[in-house]
């Protein structure tokens, strides 16, 4: 059955998988406040909208793929509740933390609407794809519900718990990926002082025990996996300032929940660095370069 969708945010993320709703079938209002990602959205099949509540008024679902907790809670607090129908299923993917995502789903609840935080994992390769996973946090009756208007985006969809599980289980994700982006990033500045050519470096460890996400699909080094940013001079992807935020939420739910978490508290650390010296707009993989010494070969922005 195609539904109407309203989509809210259309940046690295958002607009592929905006995309892949339309490409469902689905009707997609499209809003966000760049021109250039809206124009990019109506290039792939969306209707662009003058403003969030104009999206949201005859929506079957509403989604949101917005860069932190307070844009989040801005949009649904001052523009989505009351706008939106409330037969409106409500689906936040951004990555946020969990105190804000339980307060957005009480506000929702409040209001009448089914709401989940829904977050996903992937990058912008699966955003595209349609091969996201997300990690549900929702009223056990709404899930199977949410499953299938996710259907077009995804690749596999878990309940983690109620309302804040998927932000839980995002962070916890997120510090594993950053963590393990730093070790593959040291390893081949290693490899390199060590002269071994990086390329064949990743031939070995992506058969052997050192192999992981940010190996096989994400190896810092241009070359053997074509799709990732580093083919690109570390251009778009997922920005080191997004991973930044990620592992001080990680480190927040750490201090509060009173997790020992050593290795997160030195990678964010490592990118908080990355981050001061100008380079939170580059993909967070670019963070090879500052290991390696090689900044100055790094544009910026
Ligand atoms: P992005 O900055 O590319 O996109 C965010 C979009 O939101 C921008 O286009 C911006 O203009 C828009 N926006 C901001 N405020 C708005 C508002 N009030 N109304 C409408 N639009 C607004 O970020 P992204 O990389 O797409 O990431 C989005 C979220 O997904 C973040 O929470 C991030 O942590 C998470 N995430 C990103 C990746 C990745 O690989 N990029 C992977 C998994 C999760």
């Amino acid at each position: 059955m195609t539904q109407t969708i309203a989509f809210i945010g259309l940046g690295n993320m958002g607009g592929g998988m905006a995309a892949n709703q339309a490409k469902a079938g689905n009707t997609v209002m499209a809003f966000d406040l760049s021109k250039e990602a809206l124009d990019r959205a109506a290039s792939h099949g969306c209707t662009p909208a003058a403003s969030v509540a104009e999206a949201v008024k005859t929506a079957d679902v509403v989604i949101t793929m917005l860069p932190a907790g307070p844009h989040v809670l801005k949009v649904y607090s001052e523009q989505i509740i009351g706008a939106a129908p409330t037969s409106a299923l409500l689906l936040d993917c951004s990555t946020i933390d969990v105190d804000t995502a339980r307060k957005v789903a009480g506000l929702a609840k409040d209001a009448g609407y089914a709401f989940a935080d829904a977050p996903v994992s992937g990058g912008t390769m699966a955003a595209d794809a349609g091969t996201l996973a997300f990690m549900v946090g929702c009223d056990e009756p709404d899930f199977a519900r949410i499953e299938t208007a996710l259907e077009p985006m995804s690749r596999a969809t878990f309940r983690a718990g109620d309302h804040g599980a998927g932000q839980a289980a995002k962070i916890c994700n997120n510090m594993i990926l950053g963590i393990t982006m730093l070790g593959t990033c040291e390893a081949i500045g290693l490899a390199e002082k060590l002269g071994l050519d990086p390329v064949k470096m990743f031939d070995i460890v992506a058969k052997s025990s050192g192999q992981s996400w940010s190996v096989t699909t994400y190896y810092p080094w241009p070359g053997p996996v074509p799709t990732a940013p580093s083919n690109r001079n570390y251009d778009g992807g997922f920005a080191a300032a997004m991973m930044l935020k990620d592992l001080k939420l990680a480190q927040d739910a750490a201090a509060k929940s009173g997790a020992s978490t050593p290795l997160g508290a030195q990678t964010e650390a490592l990118f908080q660095m990355f981050n001061g010296l100008g380079y939170g707009g580059r993909d967070f993989s670019a963070i090879l370069q500052m290991l390696r010494g090689k900044l100055d070969e790094l544009p910026k922005s």
